[in-house]
């Protein structure tokens, strides 16, 4: 009967959608061009992931409607 030990180091960090606080070492990270972006679970990821896609979207939008 043996609990892992928290270790005193251990780096909490937020998920990127649902602000939860999560050990880095349990973390579902992604890199971007700027930061890295941690979240709880591959739920939070796969909406993070949605939403950058949307983003990417709007630009193209954009450029869309600003050429006319
Ligand atoms: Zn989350």
């Amino acid at each position: 009967m043996s609990k892992p030990a928290l270790n005193r180091d251990e780096q909490l960090v937020s998920c990127e959608i649902c602000l939860k606080s999560i050990p880095v070492a349990e973390a579902n990270s992604a890199e971007t061009e700027d930061y890295v972006a941690y979240f709880c679970g591959l739920e939070c990821y796969d909406l993070w992931k949605r939403q950058k896609t949307r983003e990417q979207t709007a630009d193209d939008n954009t450029q869309n409607t600003s050429k006319q």
